[in-house]
């Protein structure tokens, strides 16, 4: 860019103001003489600061300063210039100050803010980009949708175990897009399907839903309830996670009326027992979303988590929108239990007292009363009305988790290594021993990648010192701290092999 363009902006020069009538129509491709007539009926009242043209010509201005205001059209300019200038991390090789790389600095596009901004693809389904085009066909094609069994068996291909909540979100997914794709049944309205999910950390709650999400081709929204507050309050509105939602979606409000949220650690949103408080990130927060669960239009802004004034909305409308929250629930398992031991305890059939006790699979036998004892209001667990509990991952689990799904995390190691010509196996010991470490961390499945990651880390580090290693073995002694890993050489052809590729 030379100075040349620089001039435009003088503050001084006034002759842009009269570029004629016919350069302007062939710029913006509109009959300036039409518009200018119109505006010449309204006073104007302010004048441009860059480019003079009084504001019945170039539209509201932007105030800078006190009798100080820019037009549209010359801000944008500016910014565009100091994108040209490297500063908005445009592609000038010349600069090495590319502000866009550095943290919390954007560049405004003016078009957001009156009304173009980011393509939105409204509900009738007109516009947008190519990439849409080019999405590949979906597992599940939401508009044919395929039988729970046929969901279920997907799902079986990523998770281990689990096989009563897998099946149950078959179901409730098949009838959820059925009632999306038909509209009404005939003068029944078919009832949203938002489910409830309880279960222990790390059993795999968050994992099911983006799995689902993914097999479905569905964008997936996951909010942590604990974020969330009364609207006003410090903290996100509870439509944020909407907002989300559309972001996910590619801002493609269609594709984000049939998304999923799931909303996490819903337990955090309990009602405090005895307080007189407002409770502003509690039992506020599950009246606000009652709506929400329900089916409601909401006002969400685009390409932001936060409205105000600056960033242009959208309306999403929640009817079709799946919800899915999940919690650990601690503390549940004594209401269950104290609830269960209530019912045993008398007459002639009364259970012994620790019937339960040793049950870890408690919290499948939940019911709405032990909710509502918990803390989670009545209204809000009525517009959830599937609910169902994961199981408490076991030794055996977690070595099938280990081995396993197709994207197993000892799969993902041996490919690594594979890569290095190096085969890499897991005696059936050592599986166990790593099980059995997770299982003490109290993590669930979650615990298992790092401490595969602490026992590799070594091997990944040494094995592409020596292209005489041909496999590695990992034992249980290596992860029992008792010993170290067994290496084997590659066989004499072998190396010549590789070193012949090399
Ligand atoms: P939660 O949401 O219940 O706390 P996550 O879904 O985040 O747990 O699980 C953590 C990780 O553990 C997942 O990313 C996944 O890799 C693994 N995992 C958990 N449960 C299973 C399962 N049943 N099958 C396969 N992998 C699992």
């Amino acid at each position: 860019m030379s100075n040349q363009d620089f001039r435009e902006f003088d503050p001084n020069e006034t002759e842009i103001a009269d570029i004629s009538d016919d350069v302007i129509e062939e710029v913006t491709g509109k009959d300036n003489k039409e518009d200018k007539k119109d505006n010449q009926d309204k006073k104007p009242t302010e004048f441009c600061y860059m480019c003079r043209r009084p504001d019945n010509i170039c539209g509201p201005l932007i105030k800078m300063a006190p009798g100080m205001g820019v037009c549209n059209e010359c801000m944008q300019r500016t910014f565009d210039s100091m994108g040209n200038f490297g500063f908005g991390g445009g592609d000038n090789s010349k600069s090495n100050m590319d502000m866009s790389k550095m943290p919390n600095i954007s560049f405004l596009n003016l078009g957001n803010l009156f009304g173009e901004g980011p393509k939105v693809k409204n509900a009738h389904g007109a516009s947008t980009a190519k990439a849409e085009e080019d999405r590949p066909a979906p597992a599940i094609d939401i508009n044919n949708i395929i039988p729970p069994h046929k969901i279920k068996a997907m799902l079986d291909e990523y998770v281990v175990g689990q096989d009563y909540a897998k099946k149950v979100m078959s179901v409730a997914v098949y009838n959820h897009y059925k009632r999306v794709a038909t509209g009404t049944m005939d003068d029944i309205e078919i009832e949203k399907s938002n489910m409830l999910m309880l279960g222990p950390t790390g059993s795999g709650k968050t994992y099911l839903v983006r799995t689902l999400a993914r097999l479905l081709d569905v964008p997936l929204a996951i909010t942590d309830a604990t974020s969330l507050t009364e609207a006003g309050y410090i903290g996100d509105d509870i439509e944020s996670v909407v907002s989300k939602l559309l972001a996910a979606a590619g801002n493609d409000v269609e594709r984000c009326q049939q998304g999923i949220i799931f909303i996490d650690e819903i337990d955090k949103l309990a009602k405090k027992k005895n307080t007189n408080q407002r409770d502003v990130s509690g039992e506020s927060v599950q009246q606000g979303m009652l709506k929400l669960l329900e089916g409601a239009d909401v006002e969400v802004p685009i390409g932001a988590s936060s409205k105000n004034a600056m960033v242009p909305t959208t309306t999403i409308n929640t009817r079709n929108i799946l919800f899915i929250c999940g919690g650990a629930f601690p503390a549940m398992d004594e209401i269950i239990k104290a609830r269960l031991n209530k019912h045993s305890s008398m007459g002639f059939m009364a259970d012994l007292k620790d019937k339960y006790d040793n049950d870890k699979n408690i919290l499948q036998k939940v019911t709405v009363e032990d909710l509502r004892e918990f803390g989670m209001i009545p209204e809000f667990i009525g517009r959830l009305p599937i609910v169902f509990a994961t199981e408490m991952l076991d030794e055996d689990m977690l070595v099938r988790i280990l081995k396993e799904p197709k994207n197993a995390i000892i799969k993902q190691y041996a490919k690594l290594l594979e890569l290095d010509e190096v085969k890499l196996e897991f005696e059936e010991e050592a599986l166990h021993a790593i099980a059995r470490k997770a299982l003490d961390k109290k993590l669930g499945a979650r615990g298992l990648r790092s401490i595969i990651e602490e026992f590799m880390l070594d091997i990944m580090y040494e094995i592409p010192k020596d292209d005489n290693i041909g496999q590695v073995i990992i034992t249980g002694d290596y992860i029992e701290k008792k010993g170290g890993p067994k290496i084997l050489v590659r066989a004499a052809g072998m190396i010549s092999d590789k070193a012949a590729a090399q």
